[in-house]
């Protein structure tokens, strides 16, 4: 199982690079953003799965769990 998670994760990392959704590939400048703090959105993808988009440098990446917690606390 470890040589699969070695080709998967560079292959999520391209696809984030693209600004698409890894787990579904829609493109991730269409989903609603919200406001998280000064520099990031939540961007929450229609598959539910949740990223934060880095306004400064204009770039995707998966939210982490401490992150989502965060959010959904204030939500
Ligand atoms: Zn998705």
């Amino acid at each position: 199982m470890k040589t699969f998670k070695n080709l998967i994760a560079p292959f999520q990392r391209v696809l984030l690079a693209k600004r698409l959704c890894p787990g579904c590939t829609a493109p991730l400048d269409k989903m609603q953003k919200h406001a998280f703090n000064g520099t990031e959105e939540i961007v929450i993808c229609s598959c539910r799965r949740m990223f934060v988009y880095d306004r400064t440098a204009d770039c995707y990446r998966r939210a982490t769990f401490r992150e989502a917690e965060e959010f959904s606390k204030r939500a």
